[in-house]
């Protein structure tokens, strides 16, 4: 016999069952129904909690953003967003009005400093770029309009370390909220704020996620009510994260830590060992001695000096390509923080559209990269790396 409720559409509830799931389940659904206009009215008034419409949250944004608020040492759930931009523009562009000033690193992420420079400008908001290990530049380039300093706590590609302790007491003493994009980093290495940030950035498609197949974005403030204003705007914007790519993140997370000190060990035998080989210009590393920022980062970093090493290969575009074609097994590719080692080309890359002088002003020549170590063999990668570094700089 037909039950007239078996030929509605949506069934009215999951299968029966005692037990619970161990994993997340994954929660695609757009919209959630509540019993009855009263109880809507309680969700929305926040003493029921409920959620109504994926774009203002859902089940498993929650369960990733409760993840990295316990790694950060958030004081309340950050947000997610559907990609890293997306945590820095919310900050960037709700959080500020026309006619504020920001300061933010000057080697910020190549797409947070396109937002300093063509888009805010554009709102009617100036900025200024200072070097983030001068706290007196910093100071200097304060106004009574600067609303924020945004910073990441290691610049990319050069892996210069910020002077976080100093821009703290900078900002709390200017009144300015301090910003920092965690995303090389990590909380593994350090916790943002520890140190007296106001809000915390990542870049979850990176390390925190780490195995390149999500595109996600997570933010949180110390303050309750910026932090609301956060997700506010998020929502407002249409920044939702996608279920899917949440759920795979949560995945990803779950091994985070194991994955960071791996890479993060075989990183220091890299450049060790790249440091020895002919052909190598300069090695740049947080954890070696000749780091000119090695001491800073022995504080702030805590013995963690992460998993991106630069190097300099002697020789020109021609050497580079030869490199990058004899590195058989890593990607060319510009990321980082994948289970696989990844090397980019900041010339021809993230600084393309820098004239080769200003490249120079930052010693980012021809035969300059940046590697994300991931999870090989070290003995084996330090290996793949000497014999594409003979062959290019020989040929
Ligand atoms: C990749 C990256 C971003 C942007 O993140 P997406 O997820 O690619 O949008 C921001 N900041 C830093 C430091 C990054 O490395």
């Amino acid at each position: 016999m037909k039950n007239e409720k078996g030929s509605l559409v949506r069934p009215d509830a999951l299968p029966e069952s005692a037990s619970r799931p161990v994993v997340t389940p994954l929660s695609p659904s757009v919209v959630y129904a509540s019993d009855t206009p009263d109880m809507l009215d309680r969700q929305y008034d926040g003493d029921l909690k409920g959620y109504t419409y994926a774009r203002e949250g859902h089940p498993n944004a929650d369960v990733v953003a409760k993840r990295i608020d316990r790694l950060e040492g958030a004081p309340q759930m950050g947000v997610v967003t559907s990609s890293g931009m997306g945590a820095v523009s919310a900050v960037l562009l709700g959080l500020t009005r026309a006619g504020d000033h920001v300061i933010g690193g000057n080697q910020l992420y190549g797409r947070s400093l396109r937002m300093m420079t063509e888009d805010l400008p554009r709102l009617g908001i100036e900025t200024t770029l200072v070097d983030p290990g001068d706290t007196e530049a910093m100071r200097t380039a304060l106004r009574r309009e600067t609303r924020m300093i945004v910073i990441e706590v290691a610049s990319n590609p050069t892996l210069r370390v910020a002077d976080l302790e100093g821009l703290a007491a900078l900002c709390r003493e200017a009144g300015v909220l301090l910003v920092v994009d965690n995303t090389f980093t990590t909380p593994r290495a350090i916790r943002p704020f520890d140190w007296g940030a106001d809000i915390v950035i990542h870049s979850l498609t990176k390390l925190l996620a780490g195995h390149s197949d999500v595109t996600l974005g997570y933010v949180a403030a110390r303050d309750a009510t910026l932090n609301d204003r956060l997700r506010v705007f998020t929502v407002t914007a249409g920044m939702t994260p996608s279920p899917f790519d949440c759920w795979l993140a949560e995945r990803g997370l779950l091994s985070f830590e194991l994955r960071f000190d791996r890479a993060q060990a075989t990183a220091a035998e890299l450049a060790d060992a790249l440091a020895e080989f002919p052909g190598v210009r300069r090695v740049i590393y947080p954890g070696r001695p000749d780091h000119p920022d090695h001491t800073r980062a022995k504080t702030l970093l805590a013995g963690q000096f992460c998993n991106m090493v630069s190097f300099e290969l002697t020789g020109d575009r021609t050497v580079a390509n030869a490199f990058t074609r004899a590195a058989e097994g890593l990607s060319f590719a510009p990321t980082l923080g994948d289970v696989g080692t990844t090397i980019s080309h900041p010339a021809s890359s993230s600084h393309r559209a820098l004239s080769p002088e200003k490249r120079a002003e930052l010693s980012m020549s021809e035969g300059f990269f940046r590697v994300s170590v991931g999870l090989e063999d070290p003995e084996a990668l330090c290996a793949v790396f000497q014999n594409a570094i003979t062959a290019a700089t020989h040929s």
